[in-house]
């Protein structure tokens, strides 16, 4: 009885108010918005893109049913300043975060905010690295600073939760998924944004995917063991495979060296409580019995294999595939549980009234200029990778070749449910591009800046650039490294050729110099 009455009930709502899904004569239903984030996921490790390194089959699937962005970018390659700028829609001079170091100011405008006010319900979960308590968040469940692969901790609402005791991309999927069911049984819009910790550094990967992982090998990058001619800033960062520490990042346990050799990106610091060996022995400390003993085995024979090519002439290589078989191992754990919420939105009908956005909050460096981590304006972490789907408005695997900024996505998805952001918010709307028709006023040119101090970690000089479709200059203002670097990266696409005064790009060169002096002016920038 009671159930009948509820559908009678049900029925009867449904005749006097339209749910948010159904279709009528009226104004379009509001979508829901997914809004998928990786921390530090490079293009080149997503199929979509590239499977040259890995397959990432349900991270796939947003771009075959929706759109993949060629040339999606970043206004400030790094962490906490990349998301702030996605939340704010502007670059970091104005939203005040220009670094990992600096506050970020919550009482600023936000898309989340907007939408809240707007009727939707807004949910957070996972990564966010803000330190600052969000405004315009009805569910919140995050991690805390970087967070930790196994057991993580989470603050929901302000009250910090026991440690899980599971994986981090799983825990925070099934999060994910208690929060769609919610908001499957209600009329309000949702607006979820589920960010990944993955694949961050230190790249732990989830015990199902030790199996085998040592035996997996992947092609070197030609520009490995980059000599860095021409570029005096680059030749100065601390962030080489060859100096990443042994422990924490390739997983070789004390019982094998100890204490790191590793630079790991921290030269400059002095603390004697540093010590990344005891730092990656408490990580191992938070796995579980069994956790541990699926990982034994893996760990004895990183410590054998470390031990026969430390020293030799293989030692880099074996680094490199070392680095990739845990990245990209973590990149599969985001892939896995992606594929559990497309699942679920099948499943349960939202897929259709769904806006699904995948991107990181910058790309990463896979070995190129024997690199790890990101920040320069060099391609690799210049890049964020970027799928939409929308059944609704997007064809099925379109692509765009536009220029794209992460600023773009916030103005976007108000664009889409009905609601214009404030006048000084930089980005812009996405969504004639998505609906097929890339505005003829499009930008050419995009923007760069970096902020960091040098003496930080991993010493990258503070530049900013401008790049077009074909050509980049980048200009490096710090002590020690002024000058500039000019590409052409149809001819060199890794960047290993800086043409800066060649006379042959002369005109090229004054045109980058012109354009970065039009878009400081168009963005603000104060100096
Ligand atoms: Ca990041």
């Amino acid at each position: 009885m009671r159930f009948l009455s509820f559908l009678l009930l049900a029925g009867l709502l449904c005749t006097c108010a339209p749910s948010a899904n159904e279709q009528n004569d009226g104004p379009p239903p509001r979508p829901n918005i997914l809004f998928i984030m990786s921390d530090d996921h490079a293009q080149r490790a997503i199929s979509a893109y590239t499977d040259e390194l890995i397959q990432t089959p349900n991270l796939d699937r947003i771009a075959n049913e929706g759109m993949l962005f060629n040339n999606s970018f970043v206004t400030n390659s790094i962490c906490a300043p990349s998301r702030a700028a996605i939340l704010s829609g502007k670059y970091s001079h104005l939203n005040g975060k220009i670094d990992n170091l600096s506050p970020f100011n919550p009482d600023q405008w936000t898309f989340p905010e907007e939408l809240q006010k707007a009727g939707y319900r807004t949910a957070l979960i996972g990564k966010h690295h803000l330190q600052a308590q969000l405004r315009g968040i009805d569910e919140f469940r995050g991690l805390i600073g970087q967070g930790s692969y196994y057991s993580p901790v989470f603050v929901h609402n302000g009250d910090t939760l026991d440690a899980e005791t599971g994986y981090t991309s799983t825990v925070i999927t099934d999060y994910v998924l208690e929060e769609l069911q919610r908001a499957d049984t209600s009329d309000q819009p949702f607006c979820l944004l589920y960010w990944h910790k993955a694949p961050h550094r230190n790249w732990m990967p989830d015990t199902v995917d030790l199996p085998g992982l040592l035996d997996k090998r992947y092609p070197i990058p030609a520009n490995l063991r980059d000599e860095y001619e021409g570029r005096p800033a680059a030749a100065y960062a601390d962030m080489r495979i060859a100096d990443m520490f042994t422990s924490h990042d390739l997983k070789v346990t004390g019982d094998y060296q100890n204490p790191d050799p590793g630079t790991g990106g921290a030269t400059f610091i002095k603390n004697p409580r540093w010590n990344m060996m005891d730092n990656f022995h408490r990580q191992l400390d938070r796995l579980t019995p069994a956790q541990r003993a699926a990982w034994e085995p893996f760990l004895q024979r990183v410590g054998e294999e470390w031990l026969e090519v430390k020293g030799t002439e293989r030692e880099l290589e074996w680094r490199y595939q070392r680095y990739m078989q845990d990245y990209l191992a973590s990149v599969s754990s985001v892939d896995r549980n992606v594929g559990r919420v497309l699942d679920y939105l099948d499943e349960s009908g939202l897929a259709e009234n769904t806006i699904v956005i995948y991107t990181s909050d910058q790309g990463f460096y896979l070995g190129e200029h024997g690199w790890y981590d990101k920040r320069f304006m060099y391609e690799e972490s210049h890049r964020t990778p970027l799928m939409i789907r929308y059944p609704a408005a997007v064809a099925a695997g379109s692509s765009t070749d536009a220029l794209t900024l992460n600023i773009d996505l916030g103005s976007t998805l108000l664009d889409f449910a009905g609601v214009t952001p404030p006048e000084d918010v930089q980005g812009r709307s996405l969504r004639p591009i998505l609906e097929g028709n890339t505005p003829e006023d499009w930008r050419e040119a995009i923007y760069y800046r970096y902020y960091q101090n040098p003496n930080s970690f991993h010493r990258v000089a503070r530049h900013e650039g401008v790049r077009e479709d074909r050509y980049k200059l980048i200009e490096y203002t710090e002590e020690g490294f002024e000058g500039y670097e000019l590409y052409d990266l149809e001819t060199d696409p890794h960047e290993m050729d800086n043409r800066i005064d060649d006379p042959e790009l002369e005109e090229v060169q004054a045109r980058l110099m012109n354009r970065m002096v039009e878009l400081k002016q168009e963005m603000k920038v104060p100096d």
